[in-house]
């Protein structure tokens, strides 16, 4: 059984089936993240893809197969069971497995701020490597100056014209090596203790930011046409906390074959501790749990 039904989940069905094992894919919406996203250009293979297309083309490739494909099913237990486990959906059903694939992927945190919502792909991304190449030329700014917000910074200041990046607190909360990285950079200013407000539009694309000079208390403008938010990726693992192992960020953890902490069930793409969240990746993380569980499938029923 597959929990989850992004390209992790997709790949994952495709590789089980095609083992001849009998396989479920129960997701709360088939397609996952990849629904929310508009172009694609870095699907190797595929110069330009949408979102929307990329996602009808997962259903279709899973459903080549007898794959029983669940959708807007919401997991919220695993357990152990005899000779398997058993997952519990909110609608209360329960469906038994001899083996599991964990694909329930991630979400990225929002400023919560007036215009983000709007201007969802329109000047608002939260992938450098997926829409940085978008803004070629053009001024940009980063929120959060953690990790991910200063090597994000770094990435974009290569290829944009400027980048502000825009922390809350009154320091970079990055790494030191990233952070000399970072002020060497001639074309990024680093604004530190703001609070982003608003993101200001044209109706039609990003124009601005209006952010809160947290110091003085006053309210300031940037003419911009892009914002990264990097203020976190939230792997959807809330219901598995005390049944399987997760890192503190909440990943679940996976060796080298997908496998977790519990033996017979797998996991693949961003919602695991496997680095860098993209497509590619996903699927690549999908097929590899679903061989792994192949081989755990093959010895556990051995006579
Ligand atoms: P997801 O796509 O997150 O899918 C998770 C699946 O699990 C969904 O079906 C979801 O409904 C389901 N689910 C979650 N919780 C439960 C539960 N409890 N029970 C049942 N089902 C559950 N990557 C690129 O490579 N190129 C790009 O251009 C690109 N652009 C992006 C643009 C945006 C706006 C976003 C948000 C992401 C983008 N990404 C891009 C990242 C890419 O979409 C992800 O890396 C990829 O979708 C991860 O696949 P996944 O299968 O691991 O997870």
């Amino acid at each position: 059984m597959v929990v989850g039904g992004g390209p992790a989940g997709a790949a994952a069905a495709v590789y089980a089936a095609r083992k001849g094992i009998r396989t479920g894919v129960a997701a709360e919406r088939f397609g996952g993240q990849v629904l929310d996203t508009m172009a694609i250009e870095n699907f190797i293979s595929v110069p330009h893809t949408e979102g929307p297309k990329l996602a009808a083309a997962l259903e279709t490739h899973v459903r080549e197969y007898d794959v029983e494909v669940m959708n807007l099913q919401t997991a919220t237990k695993l357990e152990a069971v005899e000779g398997g486990f058993r997952v519990t959906m909110a609608s209360g059903a329960a469906l038994t497995a001899a083996s599991v694939v964990l694909s329930t992927g991630a979400r990225w945190r929002k400023m919560g701020v007036p215009g983000e919502q709007d201007y969802l792909n329109k000047g608002v991304a939260f992938c450098p490597h997926c829409d940085g190449p978008l803004f070629k030329g053009k001024r940009i700014a980063v929120i959060g100056g953690g990790n991910s917000g200063v090597e994000a910074a770094i990435d974009l200041a290569g290829l944009v014209a400027h980048v502000t990046l825009i922390e809350f607190d009154k320091q970079l909360r990055a790494d030191d090596v990233l952070q000399r990285k970072l002020r060497s950079l001639k074309n990024v200013t680093i604004l530190t203790h703001a609070k982003t407000t608003e993101v200001k539009g044209d109706g039609t694309r990003v124009t601005g930011l209006a952010y809160e000079d947290r110091t003085s208390g006053e309210i300031r403008e940037i003419a911009l046409e892009g914002i990264f938010v990097q203020i976190g990726l939230m792997p959807n693992t809330d219901w598995l906390k005390g049944t399987i192992d997760l890192s503190p960020r909440g990943e679940i953890v996976v060796d080298a074959h997908g496998a977790t902490s519990m033996p017979g069930v797998f996991a693949a793409g961003d919602c695991t501790t496997t680095p860098y969240k993209q497509i590619v990746i996903a699927m690549g993380e999908g097929a590899k749990a679903s061989l792994a569980a192949f081989d755990h499938l093959i010895r556990v029923s051995a006579p």
